[in-house]
This record gives C-alpha cells, structure tokens and sequence, in this order.
C-alpha cells in the first residue's frame, strides 16, 4: 500500500519520498510507475460505480421497455388473433 508521507523501497524497504527516483538509503532506482499506480485504484473504483450506475439505469429502461413491449404485444396479439379468425 502506498502511503501520502511515502513509498517503500523494494530493496532495502525504508521508506523514501513519494517523488523520489532514487533510493536516499541503498542508491538504487525507484520505479517511476508507483505515481501511475496511485492514480489506477480511484479509477477503476470510479469505473465500478459507472458500470453499476450504468446497469442500474439498463435495468431501469430494460424494465420499462420490457413493459411497453408487453403491453404492445398485447395489442398485436390481438390483432393478429383477429387476422387468424377471419382466415
Ligand atoms: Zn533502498
């Protein structure tokens, strides 16, 4: 877990500056990609309450199309058996 005071180093695990390319302790290069990492967790939390906003409001018009649906078919159904009795 990376912290807002800092990251740990992966060699010799002290912990250094968020922003830091090289290691204060062992010398060594830092991994530039832990700032890309911080920013990848809100937006895959952000894409998961889209997804679900998104489904939510598919249910939604899915429910209210499947209704309309239903009630037009009601209506063919109608018609059509209507069709048939004349044949
Ligand atoms: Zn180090």
């Amino acid at each position: 877990m990376i912290s807002s005071l800092g990251k740990i180093c992966p060699y010799c695990k002290e912990r250094v500056k968020k922003h830091a390319f090289v290691c204060r302790y062992c010398g060594r290069e830092l991994e530039p990609n832990n700032e890309r990492e911080h920013n990848f967790y809100p937006n895959w939390i952000f894409a998961g309450f889209a997804g679900l906003a998104a489904g939510a409001a598919l249910a939604l018009v899915f429910g209210y199309w499947k209704e309309r649906r239903r009630w037009q078919e009601e209506i063919t159904d109608y018609s059509v058996s209507e069709e048939f009795a004349h044949e």
